[in-house]
């Protein structure tokens, strides 16, 4: 599934293209991934210019010229590509320019929603501080761990807790903090929080430099994987890169989980 740098590099690719350009026509060759019917999502954004494209935790949102916004969550293997991938599902009409929407397993949403009412969106209406803004803090996370139960990775994957975090990065951010991921997140020290905290914000910055993963169906706006290397995630019973132990894979929460039971304690 695509993460926060995933979402953020195709929010940086859909911002040099579309943004100042009209929605002509929208094609819907599928519309499960529609959360009203066809003619009124047509109605709703058919003329309407994009004025800008933000990005919220794993949220990619269209801000349009009559103060509505389109949401679209990828889910799992959702594609916003300008070339024409497999298993397309609906194509936006740009001012001559096509946008097609490519999705694999067919789990993407769509909303269309006056701006900044996102009530009806559960977890966006919930989204937590984003993990690599100014409201994240050291003590924000320290404060919101005391209070969580539960195993630290399916915390961090916790969208309310901090934003954009999945299954890859909450892997690699545990490994760069030396963090067992099955560790209850109250019994964490301060120390151990601090060192989560730093390795958030580096390992999703090297991520974002990265361009993304390059390990699913992820692809860029321009249909190009990115170049991060994970450490530990989908590396089973590889060597870790910093003590040569072999990297193990449990389920946590329903997740595979990869990591190194010599750094990770
Ligand atoms: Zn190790």
């Amino acid at each position: 599934m695509p993460e926060l740098p995933e979402v953020e590099t195709i929010k940086r690719g859909l911002e040099s293209v579309i943004v100042g350009k009209t929605i002509t026509d929208i094609e819907v060759l599928d519309s499960y991934m529609l959360n009203v019917p066809v003619e009124e999502f047509r109605n709703k954004l058919v003329g309407k210019r994009i004025e800008k494209v933000r990005r919220r935790g794993k949220y990619l949102i269209w801000e349009l010229d009559d103060g509505s916004e389109l949401v679209v969550h990828l889910r799992m293997t959702g594609q916003l590509r300008l070339d024409e991938g497999d298993y397309l599902r609906l194509i936006f009409h740009l001012n001559g320019t096509k946008l097609y929407f490519c999705d694999l397993r067919r789990m993407g949403e769509m909303w269309v929603v006056p701006k900044g009412r996102y009530e009806g969106i559960e977890g966006l209406a919930t989204m937590g501080p984003e993990p690599l803004g100014e409201g994240f803090t050291l003590a924000y996370l320290m404060d919101v761990l005391k209070k969580k139960g539960g195993k630290i990775k399916a915390v961090l994957m916790d969208q309310s807790v901090v934003a954009g975090i999945g299954n890859i990065y909450a892997s690699e951010i545990l490994f760069e903090a030396g963090v067992h991921p099955e560790r209850p997140a109250k019994s964490l020290t301060e120390k151990e929080i601090e060192d989560i905290y730093k390795a958030i914000k580096k390992v999703l910055n090297e991520a974002l430099e990265a361009g993304g993963e390059t390990f699913s169906n992820y692809v860029n706006i321009y249909g190009e994987v990115g170049n991060y290397q994970p450490r530990v995630y989908k590396r089973e019973g590889e060597k870790c890169p910093r003590c040569g132990e072999i990297i193990i894979n449990t389920t946590i929460g329903g997740r595979s989980s990869y990591f190194c039971p010599n750094c990770q304690r």
